[in-house]
Order: structure tokens, then sequence, then C-alpha cells
């Protein structure tokens, strides 16, 4: 894996809560896949339909695949995916300001894509990414504290943790034929949409 020129000597991050990432400031889905949902309608004490009815749309989406070694094959693949909904002022629906501070609803359960922030591939592989996150995330230093510093090795693990959820989620959707329909039954009743943030 080839790390962007600004993450390829490590970097330091710290989040400060402060959920720019999670609202209209940010670009982009919050992917959730089965584990997510599994993890989060038990949070939330809700059955999967209750859940996806409530919380969850769908989306298509274009995928890289990534290879055995979650290795970039520099193949895409349109699929339809879930996404949590936004709000009507475009932030997370899970998303809560108390007294100005912010904090998210479902935070011990949160989707795998949030806890991963900002270790994505998209952005630790891209540059021109690396940077326009680095303007909205106040968590991204440029010197911090030795417990802040994540060393190359360790952005690649976290990479690959998103990458192998990707994967899996291609292998899985290829068993059903890319329906989504079937791949998650208790989808029937949530709208599908398309839309480009
Ligand atoms: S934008 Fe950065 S600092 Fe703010 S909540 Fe998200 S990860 Fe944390
Ligand atoms: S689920 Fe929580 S952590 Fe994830 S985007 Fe929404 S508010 Fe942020």
């Amino acid at each position: 894996m080839k790390l962007c020129a600004s993450a390829s000597h490590g970097i330091y991050f710290n989040c400060t809560q402060c959920g720019k990432c999670c609202s209209s400031d940010s670009e982009g889905y919050i992917f959730v896949f089965w584990n997510d949902i599994k993890r989060i309608s038990t949070f939330l004490k809700l059955s999967y339909e209750e859940f996806a009815q409530k919380y969850l749309n769908i989306v298509e989406f274009e995928f890289t695949l990534w290879d055995t070694n979650l290795e970039n094959t520099h193949i895409q693949k349109s699929m339809d995916t879930l996404v949590l909904n936004f709000s009507l002022d475009q932030n997370c629906i899970f998303l809560i300001s108390i007294d100005e501070i912010w904090g998210c609803q479902i935070y011990q359960a949160r989707p795998k894509q949030c806890e991963l922030y900002p270790f994505w591939s998209m952005i630790m592989i891209s540059e021109r990414n690396f940077i326009n996150h680095q303007r909205i995330c106040p968590g991204f230093r440029i010197k911090g504290e030795e417990k802040d510093y994540y060393n190359p090795n360790q952005i690649e693990k976290l990479v690959k943790i998103e990458r192998k959820i990707e994967r899996d989620y291609y292998l899985k959707m290829k068993e059903v034929n890319f329906d989504i329909f079937q791949m998650y039954p208790f989808l029937k009743n949530v709208r599908k949409f398309r839309i480009n943030k």
C-alpha cells in the first residue's frame, strides 16, 4: 500500500470530538454493514426492520475492489449499499448537541466506518483527500504527544480493516447476485434513492 505523502511518515491524530466529521461540514456517506446493523439495532433495542426503516437508506456506490492481500485491483464495482440517514440540516441523524458540545447518540455502537475515521483508504492514499480532511478535522496535528502518533504500519493496519469490510461485503453481494434485498431481507420498506452529496 502506498500512503500519500502526508501520511507516509506517520501522522499525529487526537479526536477533539468537535462533531465536524458527522455534520454537513463533511462529505460522503456513512456506510453501514451487517455487523454494524446487528450492533446498532441491539443497542437501540430495535428489530433490524425497525432500525432500517428509521435510520437507513440504500444508495448505489462505486466500490474499489481489493485483492486477497487487500491491495488495489484498480477495478471498480457499482453496488447497492446501506448508509445512515442524514437529518434535514445534512448532519448525521445520530449527531446531537447538548450545551454546544457535540456527541453521537450511538457512540458505543457506532458504525465501524466512524470508529476508523480518519484512517480510511480514500484519505490515507490520496494527498488531495488527506488535505481536504485535514482542513475539516481539528484532530489532525502537525506535532503532538507520542500517544497520538500513528506510524505508517499502524495506519496501514487500520486502512486494511476498512478494506477487509468492503471486500467481505463485495464477496457476500456476489453470492446473492448483487441483490441487496436478498442480502438483507428485512429491507422491504426502506427507501431507495441516489444522491450525490
Ligand atoms: S472532525 Fe476530527 S476531531 Fe472532530 S469529531 Fe471528527 S474525528 Fe474528531
Ligand atoms: S453515527 Fe455517530 S460517529 Fe457516526 S457519523 Fe453519526 S454521529 Fe458521527
